[in-house]
């Protein structure tokens, strides 16, 4: 789950990280109000940011600086409601523009294959890291944190100093390990910072001060891990959230949508790899991966169902069952009911073995649906099916 900018600044304050102080506002007056206060408290300048859950927002016009409240508030009218990679605006982030001397990138990612957290950084920051990557790649240092004692402080001393952070050794060192203990302590696998900033700062005696500020953040959660932090359920923004996705979620199904045309329909996260693998093998392209879960009951059979034909590109649907908990008998009813209630006909071909699948395959039967005794017979009769069907107007029975 990815949270916004405003959100994981708020993770990383929690973890004594330094992030200049910051306002939400959704109307144009609120980024006004919002503004006058930043300005009553010294500020030059404000900058306003969009808050959406994509990378790029700066390219994309969605950060700008004000120089009085009135500007603010017509760059928030300008900004909310814009599209930025096909995410309209809710919300903007309302601060004191800071005074960038020099943008780094720091980030902390969960390095599965080395199964350690990973510390990346950059001393090109600003500018997003795959760039970095793809034209500069020895300009990204990458240091693994300790498996068990976290990133140890001559690790993160390493960094600094890779950086060219020497000047800024301590806070860059602080932030670095702050960066690890955010992921640990909230179960993330990722916290970007990009930019990490030197900022000039007025000392209060006509002086000017650097400091070292994270201007950015980007946290993405661990979705498995979030029942054991309840309260970073509020951090979901629905507003962004697929309709699919967030159905999904509410019915308890684990979906994730995919590029191919075929429908997949399987109970348990394993099998529902197989049956990918299956149909990849008989020459299709899965269109989802589905896990109903065990023990699913027929109503939810039906919502996977609509799940799947939500799908235009669906041209076919594989039900592959493994009745354990889960009774193939339910299966069957659910599947007959989904078809009576949807609006767009696609072949499908059901495979249920295990639990009652005789009494399963008789229902079936008697509805004239498309069974296969083995997997290998359903993926490739699904194949077929999807091949038969693709380029063709679908089907629209009468029933909404
Ligand atoms: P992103 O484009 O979505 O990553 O959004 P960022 O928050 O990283 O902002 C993009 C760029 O805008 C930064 O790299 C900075 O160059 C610039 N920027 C952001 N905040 C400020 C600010 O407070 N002051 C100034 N001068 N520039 C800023
Ligand atoms: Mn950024």
């Amino acid at each position: 789950m990815k949270i916004q900018e405003a959100d994981a600044k708020q993770l990383l304050v929690a973890q004594g990280l330094p992030v200049p102080p910051w306002e939400v506002a959704r109307t144009p007056a609120e980024v006004r109000a919002a503004a006058e206060r930043v300005l009553a408290a010294g500020a030059d300048r404000v900058v306003v940011k969009a808050q959406v859950l994509v990378g790029g927002r700066g390219k994309a016009g969605g950060v700008r600086l004000a120089d009085d409240a009135g500007e603010a508030e017509a760059i928030g009218r300008q900004i909310l409601g814009m599209d930025i990679k096909g995410i309209t605006v809710r919300k903007v982030l309302v601060a004191a523009a800071a005074d960038i001397v020099k943008e780094f990138y720091l980030a902390a990612v969960l390095d599965r294959a080395a199964r350690r957290v990973l510390l990346m950084g950059s001393a090109e920051g600003g500018i997003e890291i795959e760039q970095v990557a793809a034209e500069r790649p020895d300009a990204i240092v990458r240091i693994h944190a300790h498996p068990t004692a976290g990133l140890l402080d001559w690790q993160a001393r390493q960094m600094a100093f890779a950086l060219g952070l020497g000047g800024h050794v301590r806070a860059a060192v602080a932030i670095a390990r702050g960066l690890v203990a955010t992921m640990v302590a909230n179960d993330a696998d990722l916290v970007e910072i990009n930019p990490l900033a030197i900022v000039r700062e007025p000392g209060g005696d006509g002086t000017f001060a650097e400091r070292l500020v994270c201007l950015d953040a980007k946290i993405s959660l661990d979705d498995s891990a979030l029942p054991r932090h309840p309260a970073l359920e509020d951090l979901r923004d629905l507003d962004e959230e697929d309709p699919t996705d967030r159905a999904a979620r509410a019915e308890g199904i684990s979906f994730i949508k995919l590029d191919g045309s075929i429908g997949c329909m399987v109970n348990g996260a394993g099998l529902a790899m197989t049956t990918m693998d299956l149909v990849k093998r008989a020459g299709g392209e899965p269109a989802n991966f589905l896990d109903i879960g065990g023990g699913a009951r027929s109503d939810k059979v039906a919502s996977a169902m609509g799940l799947i034909l939500a799908d235009p590109n669906v041209r076919a649907i594989l039900v592959n069952i493994f009745g354990g908990i889960t009774r193939g008998d339910e299966v069957a009813r659910g599947l007959i009911e989904a078809r009576a209630m949807q609006a767009r006909s696609v072949p499908m071909v059901v495979r249920i073995v295990g639990t009652n699948a005789e009494e399963a395959g008789r229902l079936l039967r008697e509805a004239r649906f498309e069974t296969a005794a083995s997997l290998d017979e359903a993926a490739a009769k699904a194949v077929a099916a999807a091949r038969a069907t693709s380029g063709a107007p679908t089907e629209v029975s009468s029933v909404s």
